[in-house]
């Protein structure tokens, strides 16, 4: 084995969703970066549905973009059709959605971590860890080639001791036509680290030309499409960088040719040919070990779960511009390959339909994320990071939200820097990340608006004010981009202000805006403002007084949320403690009173004997 001669403050392992955005975290807050990845070719590629955000999903990728992440902009570039979800509902659960050219997507992230300064890129499997005293400090090849860096971020996605199954067929490897990831779980066993196994599966992909699709409905996009980067703050030369390079200029207007996808449904002979075959599927024929995503079942567990539904809405999605590809939402499977075919031909619109790649389901291990700090830094090995699906979770903005996170604070460790931590209260990330780490997760975790108890706070067009503070202490932007995001912030105050203050007939128009089914005339100088701001000024005020109990009700708890727990406090020797809850509290190891609080078994009265001992400092450490 060779060591490289250059030393990485920080190595990212893997190249997907949260590799990218962990790297590209790293190398902007100036971190020294290397991004390995077993096939450079696959950089960001969707596993799954060519789509990027959705409800809850969308707030994580416009978070991920005000934290100086690289997601939302190249979904923007690459987006084939925009539509914003639940637009006839609230703005607190409304939330972007696009479907990208999944190839442009992909050769767009490639592109942006070629361009990106402190980052290098090598194709490379990272085969195992290299450990000393109880520190990750560098990783082994399969090229013989050993690299060495202050810390690790690990963002393996499905690759760990992957099989891929077809009904009876199965194959190793992380994704169909991809390497295989054999070796690496042997070094978290070997650090203590304990893993378990999931499962997740993708549908068929169907050629278009023999599909009927006079015989679907179809679904536009929006024709104002709702784009996910917060382009009022970036300047002209932050906009599209990639495609500015050189001679590359963008000649089109994301959102302005957008192409259609088509909803289709089961029949009853689909149902027949699933119930028929179902001891034939690798997920119902004991085949299969893990557990699979609960929100995102296989058309085998519709019809098991779901029996008296007649038909299952299915949708036909474009996997690009260049390509007559389509993805079928809706028919995730591990049937053998003949049902799969009589299945897809049971269908409206499909009956000649060719597959172009089977639907199949893959299993593989991940590393229960109870095992890590809020910081995403491993408990059992110091300086070792993990982001992605390898924590348990499912999807793409998922991961890239806990990659950009492990990236800053792999990068911060290396420099001796404390952490970048995102409360429960400021965003979906902060709310992901705390649920992985305290509660874990059982199945391939996925984020929804119920699992946030401030969602209302959490709009989607708000999130680089809500995290203007961490943005501006971690330089996560640029400094003329901060600048602008203070700027709005500054706008946004005044002109709530001025509207309370200054008054109509009836009242202050802060009043008027507040009145349900009014007629809204706003004053002329308002109308004049930019319309992210004026968005963001009428939703403060029409929703004031829920806002501002929201607001109340987190001061209330910051008291528990912001204590810190010694790291070594003996739990066990606190007076008045339950026993139960004592070893559950030694054996989570909570940060703060805040996450002791949500250690299922952990009930408020303890939370009431932990604060006093901690303020009378009557407790004692190992
Ligand atoms: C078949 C399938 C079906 C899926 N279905 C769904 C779904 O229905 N809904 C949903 O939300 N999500 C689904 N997903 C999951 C979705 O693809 C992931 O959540 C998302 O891609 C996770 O991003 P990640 O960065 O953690 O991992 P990935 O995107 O998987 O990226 C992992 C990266 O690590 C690299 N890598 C792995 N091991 C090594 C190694 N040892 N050395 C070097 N590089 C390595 C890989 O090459 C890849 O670049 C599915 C995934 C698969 C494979």
């Amino acid at each position: 084995m060779q060591t490289h001669s250059s030393q990485f403050d920080v190595i990212v392992c893997g190249a997907g969703h949260a590799g990218i955005e962990a790297a590209l975290a790293a190398a902007r807050t100036g971190a020294k970066t290397l991004i390995l990845s077993g096939n450079i070719d696959t950089i960001g590629q969707m596993s799954c549905n060519p789509a990027i955000g959705g409800i809850a999903k969308g707030n994580i990728v416009r978070e991920v973009d005000a934290l100086g992440g690289e997601m939302a902009v190249t979904a923007d570039v690459t987006g084939i059709q925009f539509r914003l979800l639940n637009a006839s509902k609230g703005p607190a659960v409304q939330a972007p959605r696009v479907q990208c050219d999944k190839k442009a997507y992909q050769f767009r992230m490639k592109h942006t971590l070629e361009l990106q300064p402190n980052l290098q890129i090598f194709q490379a499997t990272v085969t195992s860890l290299v450990f000393s005293k109880g520190k990750v400090v560098g990783c082994k090849t399969n090229l013989d080639l050993e690299f060495r860096a202050k810390t690790l971020v690990i963002t393996t996605g499905t690759f760990l001791k992957a099989l891929m199954h077809i009904g009876q067929n199965k194959n190793e490897g992380g994704r169909m036509g991809d390497h295989n990831a054999k070796t690496l779980s042997n070094s978290f066993i070997e650090a203590g680290i304990q893993l378990e196994r999931l499962k997740t599966g993708t549908p068929p992909r169907l050629l278009g030309r023999t599909i009927d699709f006079s015989k679907m409905q179809e679904q536009k996009g929006d024709e104002t499409p709702t784009l996910f980067g917060f382009y009022d703050t970036r300047g002209k030369e932050e906009l599209f960088h990639v495609e500015q390079f050189g001679e590359r200029k963008l000649g089109w207007k994301p959102g302005t040719d957008q192409v259609s996808c088509w909803i289709t449904y089961t029949s009853p002979e689909s149902k027949r040919i699933v119930t028929e075959n179902l001891e034939k599927s690798a997920m119902y024929s004991g085949q299969i070990s893990g557990t699979g995503p609960r929100y995102c079942p296989s058309i085998e567990d519709k019809y098991v779960r779901f029996k008296d539904k007649e038909r299952h809405t299915l949708y036909l999605e474009p996997e690009g511009r260049n390509t007559d590809e389509y993805y079928i939402n809706g028919l995730s499977t591990s049937l053998p390959f003949e049902v799969q075919n009589d299945l897809i031909h049971s269908i409206d619109g499909l009956e000649e339909a060719q597959i172009l790649r089977p639907a199949y389901a893959v299993e593989y291990d991940f590393a229960p994320p109870t095992q890590l700090f809020p910081s995403l830094e491993s408990r059992k090995v110091e300086n070792l990071y993990f982001a992605g699906q390898i924590n348990g979770t499912s999807g793409y903005e998922e991961a890239a939200g806990q990659g950009l996170i492990a990236g800053v604070n792999a990068a911060r460790r290396a420099r001796g820097e404390e952490p970048l931590i995102l409360k429960r209260h400021e965003g979906y990330i902060g709310v992901m990340i705390d649920d992985l780490v305290t509660k874990g997760t059982r199945e391939p975790y996925r984020m929804f608006t119920s699992r946030a108890e401030h969602r209302l706070l959490f709009n989607h067009s708000s999130a680089e004010l809500r995290l203007l503070h961490h943005i501006e202490a971690m330089n996560l932007v640029p400094p003329a981009r901060l600048d602008r995001i203070k700027d709005k912030l500054k706008q946004i105050e005044h002109w709530q202000l001025w509207l309370e203050k200054n008054t109509t007939a009836g009242g202050s128009w802060g009043d008027l805006i507040r009145r349900p089914h009014t007629e809204k005339e706003l004053p002329k100088e308002f109308e004049a403002v930019s319309e992210p701001i004026k968005k963001e000024v009428l939703l403060r005020i029409a929703y004031k007084g829920y806002l501002e109990r929201e607001k109340k009700q987190i001061k209330r708890l910051s008291e528990i949320e912001d204590t810190q727990l010694p790291k070594n406090i003996n739990y066990l020797e606190i007076k008045g403690l339950k026993k139960e809850s004592a070893t559950k509290l030694e054996e989570a190891r909570p940060v703060t009173l805040g996450q002791a609080s949500r250690i299922s078994g952990v009930n408020p009265s303890d939370i009431g004997i932990l604060l006093v001992s901690l303020k009378k400092k009557t407790f004692k450490t190992d």
